[in-house]
């Protein structure tokens, strides 16, 4: 099913700066929210991001769903141009690309019934039938578990789960063929985080998606990852299969990561690396490899020269020494 298809999102070399000004006299300086992210995409498959809040992983989800165009780099998604769209492009594309968010209570109107929760999308997008609407809005229902009477239940009479259940639904109501999942499970209880991700990859399943999966945790995208980007500060660390990064990650900050991660077996995990320091401001990243002054491998040339994103042991990695690792 997802072999030779072709992609349905390419990013070549993603970037987003920001000019901040530092304040009267002192000119503005460059936010590198996100350098040089590459990647393909096919339906049926997750391409997950994880890493730090400020890696940049937030401000990826914003040009993939059109929040907001990047400042370099290319981006297409279901064959479209989507940098920067025209106004009929961007209109096919917010249907094709939809997000789901972390916050599920805060993401929902507490005003408004499931039902029309559910069918305001149609209503802003196609000319449906109202009953047509509340057909759709039912089938949608019960393919996430929700029951028929939730029907007229506002958000707040729904657990923190059932209301991810509702928040889903809604981005899956236009049929999109990318969902971009942000932190969708880290408001959750543990226990019901395995409920929503093995909902979420049914529905990959039955409805052919692909999935864009951001999160700061490696242990939640375990199951769900196909692919996988680690990034730091802006900046891809190590990407490729997740097999690969999990067995034996190349990459120093992708092995803090897993030995902070309880539930990834121990035996396989890397000897415990942890790291110093806080994470440096993106508006004055460390010259050389931005993980220098935390990493405990550090040398003299990883202050002086930037790594390259360059292929190690069947993924890419952005390490002098990722060989060593
Ligand atoms: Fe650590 Fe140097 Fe590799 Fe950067 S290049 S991750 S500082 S060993």
């Amino acid at each position: 099913m997802t072999m030779n298809q072709a992609p349905i999102v390419e990013a070549d070399g993603l970037t987003r700066h920001y000019q901040v000004g530092r304040g009267l006299f002192k000119g503005s300086s460059t936010l590198k929210a996100l350098d040089g992210v590459s990647f393909t995409l096919t339906a049926g498959r997750t391409f997950a991001v994880v890493g730090e809040s400020g890696c940049g992983k937030s401000t990826l989800a914003r040009l993939l769903t059109l929040i907001e165009p990047p400042t370099a780099g290319s981006l297409r998604v279901d064959g479209i141009q989507a940098a920067r769209p025209g106004r009929g492009e961007r209109r096919r594309l917010r249907r094709t690309v939809q997000m789901v968010f972390q916050d599920p209570y805060g993401s929902l109107n507490p005003r408004k019934k499931v039902g029309t929760i559910l069918e305001e999308p149609l209503v802003i997008n196609t000319d449906r039938t109202r009953k047509q609407r509340q057909e759709t809005s039912r089938e949608m229902m019960a393919l996430v578990g929700l029951r028929p009477e939730h029907y007229r239940r506002y958000p707040h009479m729904f657990s923190g789960g059932q209301r991810q259940r509702i928040a889903i639904a809604r981005a899956l109501m236009l049929r999109p063929r990318v969902v971009v999942a942000d932190e969708p499970v880290s408001a959750l209880d543990v226990s019901v985080q395995a409920q929503v991700l093995n909902l979420m990859m049914d529905l990959r399943e039955q409805m052919n998606l692909a999935y864009v999966f951001i999160s700061h945790d490696l242990s939640v995208v375990r199951h769900i990852a196909d692919e996988l980007l680690v990034m730091y500060l802006g900046r891809p660390a190590e990407q490729g299969p997740k097999e690969a990064i999990f067995t034996h990650p190349r990459h120093p900050y992708t092995q803090v990561l897993l030995a902070a991660t309880p539930s990834v077996d121990p035996s396989r995990r890397q000897q415990r690396v942890s790291v110093k320091g806080e994470l440096p401001s993106p508006l004055d990243p460390p010259p050389g490899c931005v993980f220098h002054r935390r990493c405990p491998f550090a040398r003299e040339r990883c202050a002086a020269e930037v790594p390259a994103l360059r292929p190690v042991d069947g993924r890419g990695v952005a390490c002098h020494f990722a060989e060593e690792m």
